[in-house]
């Protein structure tokens, strides 16, 4: 296990050049990058067991949450980072109202980022079997086959981002 901050930020930012995401988008981070960011998030979150105090620490382990689209934790974090260095600078305060809007974007949805993934690579395999019939059968077909919950309101939000077909949803939604 990794003990030195320095280069669990390295690890870190290996992950971000890998991930592809750019800054705050809401997609999943690319395959490449997930070792690395795993591996920065459980040593930052054993780091900061020992080292509570460390608000560098709580930023990057709030960075490490983010890129994972995990926005509940990333939040916490900063907000923990904020506290401990005691202001409340522009940039934090931008990035805090940022992942507020992403975790009310996906409570909204309904769906995990693994599932609207999960959603996108069906839809990938069937547009290229059948192509878009202009409805949203397909992704319908999907929420039901999953089980998904409330596949109503998911429907709604998916027309709510531009989804009302399936290619749409692909386009508009999963591969915003
Ligand atoms: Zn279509």
């Amino acid at each position: 296990m990794i003990q030195d901050l320095e280069e669990l930020q390295r690890i870190l930012v290996e992950g971000q050049r890998r991930s592809m995401q750019g800054s705050y988008q809401r997609r999943s981070p690319a395959k490449a990058a997930i070792p690395f960011l795993l591996e920065a998030r459980s040593g930052l979150k054993t780091y900061v067991e020992v080292n509570g105090q460390d608000a560098k620490a709580w930023r990057s382990l709030s960075q490490a949450e983010e890129c994972l689209l995990n926005y509940s934790a990333a939040l916490d974090c900063l907000e923990r980072a904020m506290n401990l260095s005691g202001q409340r600078d522009k940039k934090d305060l931008r990035r805090l109202a940022l992942l507020k809007e992403y975790e009310a974007d996906w409570k909204d949805l309904n769906l995990t980022p693994a599932q609207l993934q999960a959603l996108g690579d069906h839809l990938n395999q069937k547009l290229l079997e059948e192509g878009c019939d202009h409805t949203l059968r397909c992704t319908q077909e999907w929420l039901k086959a999953l089980s998904i919950a409330k596949p109503k309101s998911v429907m709604d939000a998916l027309r709510n981002r531009g989804g009302y077909c399936d290619c749409e949803v692909l386009n508009n939604v999963v591969s915003r």
